[in-house]
């Protein structure tokens, strides 16, 4: 009887997990007035190949998976802003979104494919930033640029800085998919391979889910745009995002299972009712990644009844490149700070996870790893 009891348990949040709409936000870089980066002799532009890629991988996922509520930020030719196209991801509390461009550079040799998610390189180079620049210098043609990305100047370095403390809650499921999409474009596309790359984009800023830019090829290189703009090639190009997006899908599902799997194991022990919470021994933590939530930094020190903190107590800090980064909580267990992590998300809806081992600050996504290690 109860093993039917829970068999029958087992398929309900197994089916309800699957079953979960999913939704893909494909994004069709630039358009109408917004041409994006236009061939050699103009006579190819942006706009009109990152649509009808767009289309394809949208119509390659409905046909496979249609389950998938699969949208498109435009499927005309239609101008539409950087924000606008990270809102209608945001409302439709879309599970991903990607978004398609080609490069261009004014060495007219320039080529490869290559796949972006939000941040900042440790070695900020040049040409990622000249990337981000042209993606970003799109809001020019939007009226009222200053007020809607709050004085955002695409062509500032000063500006990326934004990017180098938000969004690290998506960036592991970002890579996830990205590279997926890179090894397809080099090994089913066979184009020149540029790798996964981090950069500042604003579109991929404003969304709140899994999002990555990927840059089909270079329109400046001959070459290049002509297979950009054949129909074989834009073929190719949308079977690389559709396939990789494919083994993510299944990935998650997996995932999904065995969360599902966990949580009947977990319960169907005798006294899992009785469970006492363990404290988190606070002393023994040498060697033990500790995970707390940062939730601002400031260049000055605040007091720590500082209004600023908005109730949140106690607060700590750290001090780093010139900086106070103030954090709540310490725990060696990462499920309890993504509990406090959704709390401290009421408040400062940017707040993500950082770690420390012996006191020093550690990469989260190495930390995580630790942990899962020692806590199989
Ligand atoms: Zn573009």
């Amino acid at each position: 009887m109860r093993r039917i009891y829970i068999l029958l348990l087992l398929s309900f949040i197994i089916t309800g997990l699957t079953a979960k709409d999913f939704t893909v936000v494909i994004d069709a870089g630039h358009g109408g007035k917004d041409p994006g980066a236009l061939s050699a002799n103009k006579s190819i532009q942006e706009k009109d190949i990152t649509l009808k890629v767009a289309l394809m991988v949208g119509e390659n996922i409905k046909k496979k998976h249609p389950e998938v509520n699969v949208l498109y930020t435009r499927q005309k030719d239609v101008f539409v802003g950087l924000n606008d196209r990270a809102r209608m991801a945001n409302k439709a509390n879309a599970d991903l979104f990607i978004s398609i461009h080609t490069n261009a550079a004014t060495n007219r040799t320039a080529k490869g494919a290559e796949t972006y998610t939000l941040g900042i390189e440790e070695e900020r180079t040049e040409r990622n930033l000249d990337i981000a620049k042209r993606e970003n210098g799109v809001i020019f043609l939007e009226e009222n640029h200053e007020k809607k990305y709050a004085n955002f100047n695409p062509n500032s370095p000063e500006s990326y800085i934004i990017f180098e403390y938000m969004q690290s809650e998506f960036v592991k499921e970002s890579i996830h998919i990205a590279q997926y999409v890179q090894t397809n474009l080099t090994a089913q596309a066979q184009r020149y391979d540029r790798g996964v790359r981090q950069a500042g984009f604003l579109v991929l800023h404003a969304t709140s889910m899994p999002s990555i830019l990927v840059e089909l090829g270079y329109i400046s290189n001959a070459e290049e745009a002509k297979y950009l703009a054949s129909e074989t090639g834009q073929k190719k190009l949308s079977n690389c995002i559709s396939t990789a997006f494919d083994k993510y899908y299944a990935d998650l599902n997996k995932q999904m299972g065995n969360a599902a799997m966990d949580y009947l194991v977990e319960n169907e022990t005798p006294d899992a009712t009785s469970v006492v919470e363990t404290p988190t021994p606070t002393s023994n933590t040498d060697n033990k990644p500790v995970f707390k939530i940062q939730f601002m930094v400031s260049s000055t020190k605040l007091d720590s009844n500082d209004k600023a903190f908005k109730g949140l107590t106690p607060v700590d800090y750290y001090y780093d490149k010139g900086l106070y980064k103030y954090t709540y909580s310490a725990t060696t267990d990462y499920n309890k700070i993504l509990q406090v992590k959704k709390k401290v998300n009421e408040k400062f809806k940017d707040a993500f996870i950082v770690a420390f081992i012996n006191g020093e600050r550690i990469d989260t996504q190495k930390a995580i790893a630790l942990y899962k290690e020692s806590n199989p």
